[in-house]
């Protein structure tokens, strides 16, 4: 199994008084963490945190990217700026994107493409809402997510999914750990019938209301490398138990 990969998505949150006081907490307590971790602050605050946890094991993400390189695109962020600052992850189709900016599986495969050839690993979220889980159709909508996300793949190397279910983010509901166990083997299974993609290697992450007292159990699941942790990763002392309970 590869090593766990822990992100924090600070989503609209932050200033520069407390990016430089919760990464400054993080990048003393994160020494040799023996998980991945990453943090996704946002665009504004990219270049504050690429400098704050330089020559640290921590990495910085952006929490979107455009499909563009560059160009008459405003308001846009090409993933090649991303990469010159130092950003090295990015998060792509976020439920909060799909909901309130229309993003369709078509356009996150398009900033998948952009995101690889500009040198970003991605991050692509997939996850039902409670009434497609409700009416049975949960798979199938995850499965069609990973598929429409996944048609431009060629060339990435290091797969992130992020199994988000739309009904657990902020809302302090989480899935239980065998509920997000099966989800994860079930879209293992869905990466495993896409030519190309290396369903074993790719890691896959668990997101929505994980916090300290629950994260080592949805480790312990065989299919959960990971988690993408919205809320509890502003509160530094609660993300680190995360990146503890990961590492353990
Ligand atoms: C998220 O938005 O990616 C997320 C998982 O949020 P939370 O942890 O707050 O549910």
């Amino acid at each position: 199994m590869s090593q766990l990969l822990v992100v924090g998505n600070w989503k609209m949150n932050g200033s520069e008084a407390t990016v430089a006081a919760l990464l400054g907490e993080m990048v003393s307590a994160v020494q040799t963490p023996g998980v991945d971790v990453a943090i996704c602050p946002p665009y504004v605050h990219l270049g504050q945190a690429v400098k704050a946890v330089a020559s640290s094991f921590i990495a910085v993400g952006a929490q979107d990217c455009s499909s563009q390189t560059s160009g008459a695109y405003t308001g846009e962020v090409s993933p090649v700026m991303l990469f010159d600052i130092g950003c090295r992850w990015v998060i792509l189709g976020h439920s909060e994107r799909r909901q309130y900016h229309g993003e369709s599986d078509a356009l996150v495969a398009a900033k998948l493409a952009a995101a690889v050839e500009a040198g970003l690993s991605p991050i692509v979220c997939v996850g039902e809402t409670r009434e497609q889980r409700e009416s049975g159709k949960a798979e199938s909508v995850v499965a069609k997510q990973l598929v429409g996300a996944l048609r431009n793949h060629a060339g990435i190397e290091s797969l992130v999914i992020a199994y988000e279910p739309v009904w657990a983010i902020g809302t302090g509901l989480t899935a239980s750990p065998q509920e997000a166990q099966a989800m994860h083997a079930h879209i293992r299974s869905v990466l495993e019938g896409i030519a190309g993609v290396d369903a074993v290697a790719s890691r896959l992450l668990y997101g929505g209301s994980v916090k300290a007292d629950n994260a080592r159990e949805l480790f312990a699941e065989e299919d959960i490398d990971g988690a993408l942790v919205g809320g509890a990763s502003l509160v530094a002392s609660e993300f680190l138990s995360i990146v503890g309970a990961g590492s353990t």
